[in-house]
């Protein structure tokens, strides 16, 4: 064991983790970073899930998947001429794989720029004290004034559909497809059963996709999925609600699926299914029992400003509670390393933004309409239309709205939710509103750029007070 003491060592080095350790590093705190995660080439790579098999991938088979739709069914009409549209999958993958692998070696380069020290292996606590030890990789063992653990998550498994990597894969395995099957299963209509249901459905694939709620989207605002429902099934994808799956089995290339509705059991046969159930916080190998740290359920059990129980332990991220967000992780991870260089910050948790990128996008921040109906807040609505936006005529992409809900005494803004172009983007000036405390007025009297989809935003918030302009 080497003399040298850590002021903090982040175990994980996912968006909670790297941004933790650069955070600390910035501060002048002396860092280590440690992670498991391997490349194809066997060489250790930081970013965790949203990087190498996330968030980033997935965004890059999603666009690539767009352009296809786009040369088929929308260049004619800007008189665009490009004949038989053909797919090439490989070159996607290849594209793919280029971005990650360049995203991936930025955090390599910002751990040396902020001199965050990276090691390679995977952690287990030896004890836990004002100097804790770590050991990584099984042979060196590091010490360290405060941890912070990062550790992820890994997709949920559901016993009657056991993944075997080929034919039944998980979130992962569905980015590695080589050609689009032709008929692809999917179990889950969530986040990703939604993402990646839509970039094979684009490339050519027939999916069905089984839910076993009765409610399509339930988080998001009810206005919202159904618009989103509608665009979907036109889409091709065909969702099935209350469908809980009952058994998946491989046999020779296809896999036949079992699932119940309304008391019946249904059965088909596909070439791939995926399963997409959610995901299960990642402790394995932690030691987190001998060390006195508590879990809930699985997840580190952290308060408010994700102390583990005690002083200098701290858990980011997936593996502990609230939404298994990259964003969300990003901000606990600067939030604790600000903490431990004796800041005060906290994460605003009710204006953390949902964004789901299927075309068009969906994203919302804040109360949905049920949500306040619910707890009897009071309240009023305006909603915008893109179809009536010229610059979202222009682009073609008329689909969907603005809705944005706003206390009814003081006009704040509780809610926004988006369906349409850009929604991901478009979000931010709901999340700042409401992060600044905005009142719908603020957003109504603040001049927004013609022609821009931003309009869009400005004239849901006009039609709260009854006043929108352009309807
Ligand atoms: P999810 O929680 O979004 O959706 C899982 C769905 O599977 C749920 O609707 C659930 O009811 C359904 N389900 C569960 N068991 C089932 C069964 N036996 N049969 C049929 N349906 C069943 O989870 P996900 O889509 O797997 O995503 C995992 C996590 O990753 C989420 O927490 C998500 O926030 C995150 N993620 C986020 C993004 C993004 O922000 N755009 C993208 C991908 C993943």
């Amino acid at each position: 064991m080497s003399d040298e003491i850590y002021d903090v060592l982040v175990v994980g080095g996912g968006p909670g983790g790297y941004v933790a350790a650069i955070r600390a590093a910035q501060l002048g705190l002396k860092t280590a970073c440690a992670d498991k995660w391997k490349n194809k080439k066997g060489e250790t790579v930081y970013g965790g899930t949203c990087l190498n098999v996330g968030c980033i991938p997935s965004k890059a088979l999603l666009e690539s998947s767009y352009n296809a739709v786009r040369a088929r069914e929308h260049f004619a009409e800007h008189g665009v001429i490009v004949g038989k549209v053909a797919v090439d999958v490989a070159a996607m993958q290849k594209r793919k794989q280029k971005i990650v692998d360049t995203l991936v070696g930025g955090i390599g380069g910002l751990f040396k720029k902020n001199k965050v020290a990276a090691l390679s292996g995977a952690a287990s606590i030896v004890s836990i004290g004002d100097v804790c030890e770590v050991q990584i990789g099984g042979k060196q063992t590091v010490r360290c004034k405060n941890l912070i653990l990062a550790t992820g998550s890994v997709s949920r498994q559901i016993p009657p559909a056991p993944l075997d990597g080929k034919r039944i894969v998980d979130n992962i395995g569905a980015l590695e497809f080589e050609e689009p099957p032709k008929k692809l299963g999917i179990v889950g209509a969530g986040v990703i059963g939604l993402e990646l249901g839509s970039v094979w459905r684009r490339l050519g694939s027939e999916v069905r996709i089984l839910e076993a709620l009765p409610d399509f989207l339930p988080a998001a605002d009810a206005d919202i999925a159904k618009t989103a429902a509608k665009i979907f099934q036109k889409q091709g994808l065909q969702i099935e609600l209350s469908s809980a799956v009952t058994a998946a089995k491989v046999s020779g290339k296809k896999v036949s699926v079992e699932w119940e509705c309304g008391g019946k059991k249904q059965k088909d046969a596909f070439d791939k299914l995926i399963v997409a159930v959610g995901r299960a916080p990642y402790t394995e190998g932690l030691n987190l029992e001998a060390a006195g740290i508590q879990t809930e359920r699985g997840f580190i059990t952290v308060d408010e400003h994700c102390r583990a129980g005690r002083e200098n332990i701290y858990a980011v991220g997936d593996v502990v509670r609230g939404p298994m967000l990259a964003h969300k992780a990003e901000e606990e991870g600067a939030m604790v390393a600000e903490l431990i260089a004796g800041q005060k910050p906290e994460v605003a948790y009710e204006t953390i933004p949902w964004v789901i990128y299927t075309h068009p996008e969906i994203a919302w921040v804040g109360k949905t309409e049920k949500e306040l109906k619910d707890s009897g807040a009071k309240y009023r609505k305006g909603s915008f239309p893109f179809a009536a936006n010229g610059r979202a005529r222009g682009l073609g992409e008329t689909d969907g709205m603005v809705k944005i809900l706003a206390d009814e005494e003081s006009d704040r803004i509780v809610g926004a939710h988006i369906i349409g172009p850009g929604a991901s983007d478009l979000i931010a000036e709901g999340v700042l509103a409401m992060e600044m405390a905005a009142a719908s007025e603020d957003i109504a009297r603040t001049c927004h750029a013609h022609p821009t989809l931003s309009e869009v935003f400005r004239e849901a918030a006009l039609a709260v007070d009854g006043r929108a302009i352009h309807i």
